[in-house]
Parts: structure tokens; sequence; C-alpha cells
């Protein structure tokens, strides 16, 4: 185990791309270090889902030198990073702060373990290979997107959805199914993050039920109409929250670095409200 002093940021990042090879990100997405002095000290890791002001202010307040966040910063090209943008802001304050940003995107998502494993996990799923084994250089050794398995003992599709909401990070959101609620679940295909677009994977699988995030109105209707597997649908970060701690387990285990893993809820929803009742986001 190398001395917690001796670990700098260039360390960490050969270490996390070996961990998550950058090759076996999607073509369209960007991982890797976003920013960061490559001989800068780290001692203090913050893993969080989303690089927004919140947990910036999380990073700057803990001492953190560098984030691991989940999803990219920047997806899209970009002409400036003036102090006035949205993003701009966040790079200038990170510099300043000292703070160095990683992202492990598509290519933690395929790793074994990867994003959908520690999903699985929350439920209990056990037995598990891939919904969609990865093509490419990730193929191989269990990879791919997505995850199936099988809980400890069949549940209606209520009281899946119950424990999802139990095993999960309370969100405004909260889970949703789709389906006939007193179906019989023994095969669970899980996704996590936006996971409409393997519908059709999950459909063919075996599956009983596939939860995931960002589900919407027409692809599920249709979905169900076609005979496929009830649907959850929970909030985006509570899907991929639950990875955080299986990252921060390995990097105090291969590093002996302080690791924290943010628990601010970064999804967008903070409101959720039914006829008789109003939850509001604490
Ligand atoms: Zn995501």
């Amino acid at each position: 185990m190398a001395l917690v002093t001796d670990l700098t940021v260039r360390a960490l990042v050969d270490s996390l791309d070996a961990r998550f090879p950058r090759a076996w990100a999607e073509s369209w997405d960007r991982v890797g270090l976003v920013l960061g002095e490559f001989e800068h000290p780290v001692t203090r890791v913050l893993c969080v889902v989303d690089c927004v002001p919140e947990t910036v202010d999380q990073a700057i307040e803990l001492g953190a030198d560098l984030i691991l966040a989940h999803h990219p910063l920047f997806l899209k090209p970009v002409s400036s990073i003036a102090p006035d943008t949205f993003k701009g802001a966040l790079v200038h304050r990170l510099i300043r702060a000292g703070v160095a940003l990683y992202t492990a995107h598509t290519n933690a998502d395929v790793a074994n373990p990867g994003v959908s494993d520690a999903l699985a996990a929350r439920l209990g799923l056990t037995g598990l290979r891939p919904l969609a084994p990865a093509e490419g250089a990730a193929a191989g050794e269990g990879r791919g997107l997505g995850r199936i398995g099988e809980l400890p003992e069949p549940l209606t599709l209520a009281a899946l959805t119950r424990l999802a909401a139990e095993r999960l990070p309370v969100t405004a959101a909260g889970v949703r199914a789709a389906g006939d609620p007193g179906a019989l679940i023994r095969t669970v295909a899980v996704c996590g993050g936006a996971g409409d677009s393997f519908l059709s994977v999950a459909a063919r699988s075996g599956a009983d039920a596939y939860l995931c995030a960002d589900l919407r109105h027409h692809p599920v209707s249709e979905h169900l109409a076609a005979g496929g597997p009830a649907l959850l649908d929970v909030a985006h970060w509570a899907s991929e929250r639950p990875w955080l701690d299986d990252v921060a387990a390995w990097l105090r285990e291969a590093f002996g670095v302080e690791v924290l893993v943010s628990d601010l809820d970064t999804d967008p929803w903070t409101v959720h409200a039914n006829r008789d009742d109003l939850e509001i986001r604490p």
C-alpha cells in the first residue's frame, strides 16, 4: 500500500484508467481526467454522481483533492469556460481550490464489477450476468451494460417496488412501477441510469421485471402492450449512487486514502405530490 502522502493525481489517474479503461467508454462519452495538476498530492477523494455547484461546495468544504464523478462535466465541445457560464464557473472554482476532477461513466457502467452490480446488490440479486454483454474493447469477463439476476425469493411487483424504495437512497421522485402489481417476480434486470434503450433487450432477457431510470409514457406503454416484463422507474441519481460505495471501497483498499461518498441528492426533481400527500426533498 502506498503511503498516503505519496499518492499524486497522476498515480490515481493511472490506476483509475487501468480499472476503468477509457477504451471501454461509449464513443460519444467523455471520460478520464477533466482537470487537475498531475503532481498534486491526494489525501482525500470525494465520490459523486454529478459534478454540480453543491457537490463542488462539498468537496471544497471537506478538503478533497480529487472528485471522482460518474457523469461527465463536459460531454459536448465548448468554446469557452468563462466564469459567467455554469460549467466554466465550476472549472474556475475547482482549479482555484486545487481540486482535480475525474470522470468514470460508461466505462464504469460496463466494468465488472460496475455501476449496475452495485444497484443489483441493493436488491439482493444473485447469479448476476450482463443484460447487454459488452462488445469491442470491453468485451469479455462478464462486462456489459445492465445486470440480470434472481431475487432470494419471489416477490409481487408491488412488494419489489416497496423493496426498491427501501433499499435505494430516498429521493423526491421515489419508485414507480408499471405492470400488474400482483405479478410474481423472480428474475430482475437492472440498469443504472437511463435504461429505455434496453427495453427490448430486457424483454428478450427472460426477466420478470426491469428496473432503471428515466422511463417515459409511450415507450413504457408500448413495451407492456407487447408483453414485455414489468418496469420499475427509479430516480437517476438513486440508481447510480450505490456504485459510489463500491468504488470508494476499492480506492480505500488500493491506496489507503481517505475516500468520502456524497449523499447530496443531485437529482433535479425536488418535489413529488399526489392528491393525498406532498413530499419535498429534505
Ligand atoms: Zn447516469
